[in-house]
């Protein structure tokens, strides 16, 4: 016999033992029945497999979260001071990286108020000087209260 069963035939006959053409084929042919049987056993003890698993018992999937929790109890993790100093280390990490930002993000305005100071404080230092080291540009305004006075004596006197 050399017209066995084609390999979709094949995969339709493992899905579908029923199907007309295939249920023929495998009537007449032992070789391919017994392929078939046995390749859908093998796919039924998996599923049993599956099921089963699927369908054991709530304390069955109870033991085994404690066997979990054993395992991860019972782990080597670092000593606790070691964790507490790798947390300490990056919240500091944190605090500083947020910091130098914010002041990164801040200079822009800090430079300019303290600029505004200096410019202020330039302004005034030269209002200053103007008033102190220049009498010169003061005479018009001595001479003006020198000419106020002499014409309110001059009232006076009338
Ligand atoms: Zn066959």
């Amino acid at each position: 016999m050399n017209d066995h069963l084609s390999e979709e035939s094949w995969a339709a006959a493992v899905l579908d033992p029923s199907d007309p053409a295939v249920a023929e084929h495998l009537q007449g042919c032992a070789e391919c029945r017994a392929e078939v049987s046995s390749f859908t056993e093998a796919i039924n003890a998996a599923r049993a497999v599956t099921l089963r698993a699927a369908e054991r018992p709530e304390s069955f999937w109870r033991a085994q979260r404690l066997a979990i929790t054993e395992r991860t109890v019972n782990r080597t993790f670092p000593s606790p001071w070691k964790r507490l100093a790798w947390v300490a280390a990056t919240v500091i990490l944190v605090v500083l990286s947020t910091t130098v930002v914010s002041r990164r993000n801040t200079p822009s305005l800090r430079t300019r108020t303290t600029r505004v100071e200096t410019d202020d404080a330039l302004l005034l230092s030269v209002q200053q000087s103007i008033q102190s080291d220049l009498p010169q540009a003061l005479e018009p305004a001595e001479l003006l209260t020198e000419e106020i006075n002499r014409a309110a004596v001059s009232r006076k006197s009338r």
